[in-house]
């Protein structure tokens, strides 16, 4: 049997499709759109049906091969995944038909592994030929480390990373800053969003044209694919112990990439009953869906959950196109989506740094059940849904952690009184030599930077 390709379209509207291949080298579209799939192939039943037995990297497989014909071959492809994901997906029993969902164990134990490993590998078989690819990422904190890490060592890939000092932990900083090699980083003296704003500049700016830029932060679609595979995972394997109703996932929402790959899911035929959407105290998002208007905040604000402090999410022009709406790229709404579809398919919920560390404590407490603020925020959100639907008490749910609770082990330490036991992925950081740069949040300085460093000389 032979594939279409999938072809991906702006949702600015703005350029022609594109293939896999083009889409992941662009990562914005040049209207400043964002790629989404025109089609999304979707599995029936008895497909879903056949994948219980399978391992996370089979499943992977399964689900992109659809959208990767063209690009990399089966067997190839089967490869990369196998590379990619040679660490557990935990599915953790709560109570009840209640899950947490771990995806804290890749090499910088953040979910983000998931979405980095595979996109730098098909980067990776794409680019041939003596021009480096030059990837630019900002980061609130966990996506540096998993790009940093996904793309170390890979042949004609520079990784620039951008992240805002005073925000990320020292953790989250040695993750990036020890590596060297292909991996330079830049603190910035500001916010995500102002890293974020830097890199969008650099990628439309004509100045940089002799270098051959992309980017790797959740705006490229190349992330979000890979985000759908462990919702079609969550799904399979539950169904096996016997859960086989529609399931309600509970996703921690920052820029809300994660939260798209569960939308893709569902539209691949994975029965989702209901999406909880759990912000930390940026609800600029569940205020959307509660009063139909949006507005950014700016600047962000800065709460414990750190990966999701984020004012204005790229991935919401994704969500608000998938329902029929356009939102450009300055955040304005052009059309409106159909918002009482969106309210039937989510649950929008945010969740401040108190109700967080509360939850912390209350489900270690309670259930045994470790989490870190990321995915208290998840917990919590899913607690409220509980709370608004008691008639579903006993049914599938799932919420999905983000990072390693080691990750934050003064949080822990004051809230619980324990150390979290430190994964491997983590151990040994302490000691190594840091390398950054020191940057302001003027473009003008990170430009030249970028035409020293990487452009044609
Ligand atoms: C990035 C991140 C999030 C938010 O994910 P989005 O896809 O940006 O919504 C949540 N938790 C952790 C630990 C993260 O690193």
């Amino acid at each position: 049997m032979t594939t279409q390709p999938v072809r991906f379209y702006s949702t600015n509207r703005g350029v022609e499709d594109v293939l896999l291949a083009d889409a992941l080298l662009q990562g914005q579209a040049s209207d400043r759109g964002l790629f989404m799939p025109r089609t999304i192939p979707a599995f029936t039943s008895e497909q879903l049906a056949a994948l219980v037995d399978s391992s996370y990297a089979e499943i992977a497989h399964a689900v992109l091969r659809r959208f990767t014909a063209g690009m990399v071959d089966d067997a190839r492809l089967q490869a990369l995944c196998e590379d990619a994901y040679d660490y557990p997906v935990p599915l953790e029993h709560v109570v009840d038909r209640t899950y947490v969902m771990r995806l804290d164990r890749g090499p910088t134990a953040s979910f983000k592994d998931f979405a980095a490993r595979m996109m730098a590998r098909w980067m990776g078989a794409i680019m041939q030929g003596d021009t480096d690819l030059v990837i630019l990422t900002a980061t609130s904190g966990d996506t540096g480390s998993a790009v940093a890490h996904a793309y170390y060592g890979v042949p004609h890939v520079q990784s620039v990373v951008l992240f805002p000092v005073a925000e990320v932990s020292a953790r989250q900083r040695r993750q990036m800053t020890t590596l060297g090699k292909n991996v330079t980083t830049l603190g910035v003296d500001g916010k995500f969003d102002d890293c974020q704003a830097m890199v969008k500049r650099a990628f439309s700016d004509p100045a940089l044209s002799s270098i051959r830029l992309s980017s790797a932060n959740s705006i490229n679609i190349g992330r979000l694919l890979p985000q759908s595979v462990y919702y079609v995972y969550a799904y399979v394997k539950l169904a096996k112990k016997g859960c086989t109703e529609p399931a309600v996932f509970s996703v921690p929402s920052g820029n809300f990439g994660d939260m798209m790959g569960a939308v893709l899911a569902k539209r691949m035929g994975v029965p989702i009953r209901k999406i909880v959407i759990a912000t930390n105290a940026n609800d600029e998002v569940p205020r959307f869906f509660e009063t139909g208007t949006y507005s950014k905040i700016v600047p962000s604000l800065v709460c414990l959950s750190n990966a999701m402090n984020v004012g204005h999410p790229s991935n919401l022009a994704r969500l608000v196109d998938a329902y029929g709406g356009w939102m450009d790229e300055t955040g304005a709404i052009r059309e409106k989506p159909d918002m009482g579809r969106m309210r039937g398919d989510f649950f929008a919920t945010s969740v401040d740094d108190a109700q967080t560390r509360a939850t912390i404590k209350q489900a270690y407490e309670k259930h045994g059940l470790l989490l870190e603020p990321h995915g208290a925020c998840g917990w919590a959100g899913l607690g409220r849904y509980q709370a608004a639907h008691p008639e579903q008490t006993g049914s599938l749910m799932v919420s999905v952690e983000t990072a390693h609770p080691a990750k934050f082990p003064d949080e822990i330490q004051s809230m619980l009184g324990i150390d979290p036991p430190v994964p491997q992925a983590l151990a040994g950081l302490e000691g190594k030599p840091e390398h950054f740069e020191s940057a302001t949040t003027a473009y003008e300085p990170f430009r030249d930077f970028l035409l020293t460093r990487f452009g044609r000389k």
